[in-house]
């Protein structure tokens, strides 16, 4: 299995390379010195990350080829507007006329938008901004890989729940052998291309450690490994991207200093903001953002949110829903709805409409059935699945009973791909990233590194 299908460089300049898929071409970074043209790639999150053999590529096309634009035909049905029959409030209207035009969408239009209630209002902003999704990346949908390695922490959140607070909770945190035999196997046997590493603040592992397990595998895969290990500073950072990490999944959570610190007792939103400036100017990839449904957060506190992913470059956005764990001191907080959580995706798809993945997290689907396909379909291009081994996958209770919490690998894969399939969707990743025109330091030459 497989999740990106391979494209032919059509061109280099410098360190872009343009590659086309079934006659489109888009760019994405390359730090293969021997890439020419005319050889066949995997490009995942706008990197190139690995060179395939004519013959492999020839026969994964010749699978594609008839699909991809029966996916991509299926997609656009999908996707199309019926504004007229839709019988819209003007001012709805114009703002969605706007957004579709090409104007960008002002914090005022995206306060505005959250605000919506009805029904009708509702499917016409979900359906703009998949229409947005469509018209810029097309049938694209990044599927990544998240290993959970230690459930771990140091710190006392109040909400989560594998926080110090949560002192009934079995603790594990896997050997660097587990770690690199378990990522190996996600990219070698079930096709993942960008895997997640991900554990609480964990002072079990040093930096050099983790250093030693991103460089293991790297030498072993050519995946782009994120890393998500909390705030390890910026020399931590530093280490691990010169190990091969390319990625950083690290959410703010909420870009109101005051709520931010009511919810992280002993933290602040400036350091966590620093770590992430910091990831992208030493070349990470950011995937970032924050929860929905805060107590006391208002509206406005959650559009700064997603001007402030976007200001942070963040390749990928993640906004979730808050869901506080039983055993946590806000375990009486209520929880956000459904549509909070779709109004988001939906408005951040507008906000960025020609380049961000959004992702569908984990916690909303742990809130919400069919949540998936709902995100989908309201602007959202990306998910996760969980390769975390079953003897540990339930002990990561971040929040209770998460999605597809019991569910192996390839049963996982299973739903995935049919449901893109039946929402004409491919699992690859064709988007053109934002950081292509950001050089990566350090990478090492003369390995199987990535690059992508
Ligand atoms: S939110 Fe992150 S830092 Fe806070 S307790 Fe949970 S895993 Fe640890």
């Amino acid at each position: 299995m497989c999740y990106a299908i391979p494209g032919r460089i059509k061109a280099i300049t410098g360190k872009i390379a343009f590659v086309d898929y079934f006659g489109e071409e888009r760019k994405a970074l390359n730090e293969m010195e021997e890439l020419r043209k005319g050889d066949f790639v995997y490009a995942q999150g706008g990197y190139i990350i690995e060179r395939i053999p004519l013959a492999e590529a020839e026969e994964i096309l010749s699978v594609w080829k008839e699909t991809f634009f029966e996916l991509q035909e299926a997609d656009l049905r999908l996707s199309r507007l019926d504004l007229e029959k839709a019988g819209i409030d003007r001012k709805l209207g114009f703002i969605l006329d706007g957004t579709i035009a090409g104007r960008p969408l002002s914090e005022t239009h995206a306060v505005y938008l959250l605000g919506r209630t009805d029904p009708r209002e509702l499917d016409l902003i979900f359906k703009s901004a998949n229409f947005l999704r469509q018209k810029h990346l097309k049938n694209a949908c990044c599927v990544h890989g998240i290993l959970e390695i230690s459930n771990a922490c140091s710190q006392p959140c109040l909400y989560c729940g594998i926080s110090t607070h949560h002192r009934t909770l079995k603790r594990y945190r896997m050997t660097p052998d587990e770690i690199v035999e378990n990522a190996c196997l996600a990219v070698a046997r079930h096709g993942f291309k960008a895997l997640v590493l991900q554990s609480g603040e964990d002072a079990g592992y040093s930096i050099g450690e983790l250093a030693s397990v991103v460089r293991r595998i790297k030498a072993k895969t050519p995946a782009l490994i994120f890393i998500s290990f909390g705030e390890i500073g910026f020399h931590g950072l530093e280490q691990l991207y010169e190990a091969g990490a390319r990625g950083l999944l690290m959410r703010f959570e909420t870009s109101n200093p005051a709520l931010y610190s009511n919810l992280h007792p002993g933290s602040d939103l400036e350091t966590r903001l620093s770590h992430l400036r910091e990831a992208y100017k030493l070349g990470y990839l950011l995937i970032t953002g924050g929860l929905v449904g805060v107590p006391g957060q208002t509206r406005e506190d959650l559009v700064r949110d997603l001007f402030l992913a976007k200001e942070l470059h963040a390749e990928m956005m993640s906004f979730g829903p808050f869901l506080p764990h039983p055993n946590t001191p806000l375990k009486d907080s209520g929880v956000p709805e459904e549509n909070d959580i779709l109004k988001v995706l939906a408005v951040t798809r507008l906000l960025e409409p020609t380049e961000a993945r959004i992702l569908i997290t984990t916690a909303f689907e742990t809130l919400s059935e069919n949540a998936r396909r709902k995100g989908l379909l309201a602007g959202a291009n990306s998910v996760m699945l969980n390769v975390t081994p079953a003897q540990y996958r339930r002990q990561y209770e971040i929040y209770p009973n998460r999605a597809y919490g019991d569910d192996g690998i390839e049963k996982q894969i299973e739903d995935v791909v049919n449901l893109l399939a039946s929402l004409g969707r491919a699992p690859t990743d064709l988007g053109i990233s934002r950081a292509q025109g950001r050089q990566p330091r350090g990478f090492a030459l003369g390995t199987p590194e990535l690059t992508g």
